[in-house]
């Protein structure tokens, strides 16, 4: 079958994704950030892990050929095309309480990465305590060699995209970042295309 869909700044998804599905994210208008949770199918307290995918490979951002590796050590998904060349999975989602510290107060009733991954992930029982360190599809997130984040222009552009192909059956739990306040989505949140093939 073949899955299409957009996903407004500020939506999610919840995708399963069979093993040997492929499923593009589209930056439409780039720059935007496409915060992604993956799991086990049909186990949702195996599921993806920055710390264990980062240290296995040797290296602290994403492109093709990276493995995406469980807190099992299991490979959950494989990076099979990447037209931008570098992801974050360091910097995290967005929250209203990570926003308030980040940004100021009045941010605190902004639309938040994490509240979006609760809601479109409530359907496969996703609640807050399988919420774990995320993907940032197209964020660009410097690491300096003090060990520093910064959070900085997008490395996107227009009709740019990355392809996951599935390892085993997932769940991709994905959140269009409705984060106005940092240039990662170009102080202006966009579209994304999904499309799947399996
Ligand atoms: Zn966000």
């Amino acid at each position: 079958m073949t899955y299409d869909t957009i996903v407004e700044a500020g939506d999610g998804a919840l995708i399963t994704v069979p093993s040997g599905g492929r499923l593009r994210i589209i930056d439409l208008e780039g720059n935007q950030a496409v915060d992604t949770l993956l799991y086990d199918a049909h186990d949702i307290r195996h599921r993806y892990s920055a710390f264990d995918t980062i240290r296995e490979q040797g290296a602290v951002y994403l492109t093709t050929g990276s493995r995406l590796l469980s807190d099992r050590l299991e490979e959950l998904a494989v990076i099979s095309a990447d037209t931008c060349g570098r992801h974050d999975t360091v910097g995290g989602a967005c929250a209203q309480e990570s926003n308030v510290i980040r940004y100021g107060m009045h941010t605190r009733h902004q639309h938040a990465c994490r509240q979006t991954f609760l809601a479109y992930g409530a359907p496969a029982g996703i609640g807050q305590r399988e919420l774990g360190p995320n993907i940032n599809f197209f964020m660009n997130v410097p690491v300096d060699a003090a060990g520093n984040l910064h959070f900085e222009d997008g490395l996107s552009a227009p009709g740019k995209y990355v392809e996951i192909t599935a390892s085993r059956d997932i769940h991709v739990l994905i959140s269009n970042c409705p984060q106005l306040n940092n240039p990662c989505n170009g102080w202006n949140p966009t579209p994304v295309r999904l499309v799947g093939t399996w």
